[in-house]
């Protein structure tokens, strides 16, 4: 090097002399600082960092500037700190230009722990303008960037990382169950960071999240609205009222629930109470609930079923077809010839009348109809043809005597009693239920009653007339 002369910096980079060129950094022409900072850059050597550093300090903007794009295509984690550092310089050009190096380059970096890093190191300075970089690195390849990443955002406070990290969550949830593999640690701090950032700013983020397809992201957003608790949601949720999920509408109605909303009495509030599948609320909406209650029908149990029906009567509803909602219909008008009309449709729907009413008499009529049908064993009846010819006389014309002495006249002709050495004992509704046998002994007679047998105990009788039990107990 001349002695007098300024230090020729092409020359030193031609030799790639790096001693030299951080001799030339303290240089008094900012020109040759500037100039020699940018030589360094390229061979990316550790022994540069710590001058390179120090002229972060320097008086000259661009002689700071360049000091940031020799560290930036040095790269990895021994850059991190000076460059974060960087990002608050005085002047807006050094500080735009520390921003392309940490979020372009080191948010990049192909060293993992140097992305992680800076991500980490823009959390603690809650870097304002780091949303967006980190945002992109909450699904970054490498599991510890994703967490920096996504503890950042909870610690910078920015609402419109609450769309991304609930699609992260729900992505996280999903991959959980179809793997069986997922990370905790990635789903509480995404978690977490969203109880940090739901407050009432986030309403219009989660409702934009709304509209995504997948409904495991809906799922999260609408529970987060619902969680906030707050009137302000109540629009959001009401529109979450249409999603195709049940799920997700049952979360909203209840998150509508609890912060006391009034449904109103139209399509909005009959879909309010079709998703708490409170169907005669639904019905009081009226016809618009006939559709919402049509829907719910086949995706629920016997007993919920039979709750729509009656809901759908309350509301005007005819059936159309001859289905399963038909029959229901039917039954619940108890209207058993036109079950047998609709045919095979109504096999299910008689066999479950026929197992759980809580009437015989409805049990009569499912069994019958079954028979009717084609169906060879019907459950709950030893002789269901005799039970139903024998509450037709008993519930047909004439005076109790003429009655009893009928029943007692088809009990022999059935071989129900032997002959007149046997007579009929009464139910306390008149309806045959015993037979009196020698020496005054009575015993039920199986074949006139409803028969109850569960596995392990003798089979119990009831009266197909008014359900009590025979014999009565004493
Ligand atoms: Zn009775």
């Amino acid at each position: 090097m001349p002695l007098f002369g300024p230090p020729n910096v092409a020359q030193l980079e031609a030799k790639r002399d790096v001693q030299g060129l951080i001799k030339a950094l303290a240089y008094k022409d900012s020109s040759v600082r500037v100039a020699a900072a940018d030589a360094l850059g390229p061979l990316r050597d550790s022994i540069a960092v710590r001058p390179l550093t120090a002229l972060l300090r320097d008086d000259n903007v661009e002689v700071r500037r360049a000091a940031v794009r020799a560290l930036a295509a040095r790269g990895g984690g021994l850059v991190i700190e000076p460059l974060i550092a960087a990002l608050e310089d005085r002047d807006p050009g050094v500080r735009s230009t520390a921003a392309s190096a940490v979020y372009r380059r080191l948010m990049t970096d192909p060293d993992q722990e140097a992305r992680r890093d800076t991500a980490a190191a823009l959390g603690r300075i809650r870097a304002a303008d780091a949303v967006e970089p980190l945002i992109r690195a909450i699904n970054d390849a490498d599991e510890s960037v994703r967490l920096a990443s996504i503890r950042s955002l909870g610690a910078i406070g920015d609402v419109a990382a609450v769309g991304p990290l609930v699609i992260v969550l729900a992505h996280e949830q999903a991959r959980a169950r179809a793997t069986g593999r997922s990370s905790l640690a990635v789903e509480r701090a995404a978690g977490q960071a969203l109880d940090a950032l739901c407050d009432e700013q986030a309403i219009d983020c989660l409702k934009a999240v709304m509209g995504h397809d997948d409904s495991e992201v809906r799922e999260i957003a609408v529970k987060r609205l619902a969680h906030m608790g707050t009137p302000a949601v109540a629009d959001s949720l009401a529109a979450s009222l249409d999603d195709p999920d049940p799920v997700i509408r049952r979360t909203s109605a209840r998150g509508l629930s609890e912060i006391h909303w009034q449904p109103p009495s139209d399509q909005v509030g009959a879909k309010y109470w079709a998703a708490l599948r409170d169907w005669r609320r639904c019905a009081a909406c009226g016809p618009t609930a006939i559709p919402l209650l049509s829907a719910a029908f086949p995706k629920v149990d016997s007993l919920e079923q039979s709750e729509i029906i009656a809901a759908l009567i309350a509301v005007g509803w005819e059936p159309t077809e001859a289905d399963a909602m038909a029959a229901h219909f039917c039954v619940a008008k108890g209207d058993w010839a036109k079950c047998v009309e609709i045919g095979e449709p109504a096999v299910d729907v008689l066999d479950g009348v026929l197992r759980s009413a809580r009437k015989w008499r409805d049990r009569v009529h499912a069994a019958v109809a079954l028979k009717a049908l084609g169906q060879e064993e019907v459950f709950g009846f030893g002789r269901v043809d005799l039970v139903d010819q024998a509450l037709t006389v008993f519930e047909g014309e004439g005076t109790e005597e003429e009655k009893r002495a009928a029943l007692q006249a088809f009990a022999v002709e059935e071989h129900l009693i032997a002959g007149s050495k046997q007579r009929l004992e009464w139910c306390e509704c008149g309806y045959p239920s015993m037979k009196v046998v020698k020496d005054n002994e009575r015993q039920p007679i199986p074949d006139l009653l409803g028969v109850e047998k569960l596995s392990s105990s003798a089979p119990q009788y009831f009266c197909p007339s008014c359900d009590r039990r025979q014999p009565i107990a004493a």
